[in-house]
């Protein structure tokens, strides 16, 4: 008998385009396996660490990227963010869809490695309206909500980039309306 091998799912987008709350749907699902990416951010009020991320100090970050230990990573307004390599073999042999949420530049490397999987750009129904959700949001302050809003402006022109003549991503989802977009990503998982 051999095994179905699972998918790679790559949920991506601005902060604040409500990439987290489509993956917190989609988790519910029994044949999904979430990605808990590293980060040396410091935890938000709530945030667990192995749940939400794994929360490490810059040097262990980088003695493990020294190791390559990781499938993508990218620096995001001052902080360090990867993706730990060895989950997602697992995750695809067991026939799981394998979900990743990182922003645009670490999507590149994966696109850049030719990695297969299906890519979805989660994007904000304007910057005007991405501000308004990181006010209500509450967990940025002042200052790094005008640099989320900066690099959400550079995220929006990179997406539409292509690597080697191939789109960046597969689709892109406008979020005005969260229990339609997660419907619109279930559909295109289990169409
Ligand atoms: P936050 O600080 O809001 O949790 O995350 C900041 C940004 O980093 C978000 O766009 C988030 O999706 C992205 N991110 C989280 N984990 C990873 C990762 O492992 N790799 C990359 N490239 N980006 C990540």
């Amino acid at each position: 008998m051999t095994a179905r091998r699972g998918r790679l799912v790559v949920i991506s987008g601005p902060s604040g385009a409500g990439k987290t709350s489509v993956c917190r749907a989609l988790k519910q699902h029994g044949d999904v396996e979430f990605s808990v990416s590293a980060t040396t951010r410091a935890p938000r009020p709530g945030e667990v660490d192995g749940v939400d991320y794994h929360f490490l100090s810059r040097d262990d970050f980088q003695r493990r990227l020294g190791e390559n230990q990781f499938l993508e990573w990218a620096s995001y307004n001052g902080n360090l963010y990867g993706t730990p390599r060895w989950p997602m073999d697992t995750a695809l042999a067991h026939g799981k869809v394998f979900l990743v949420e990182i922003e645009v530049k670490g999507t590149r490397q994966l696109r850049e490695r030719g990695i297969p999987g299906l890519y979805v750009f989660i994007a904000p129904p304007s910057i005007a309206e991405l501000r308004r959700r990181l006010e209500r949001r509450g967990s940025n302050t002042a200052a790094e909500i005008d640099a989320r809003i900066a690099i959400a402006e550079q995220e929006v022109e990179a997406a539409g980039e292509p690597v080697a003549g191939v789109p960046l991503y597969d689709v892109t989802i406008v979020n005005d309306d969260l229990p339609a977009t997660i419907r619109a990503v279930e559909a295109l998982l289990w169409p």
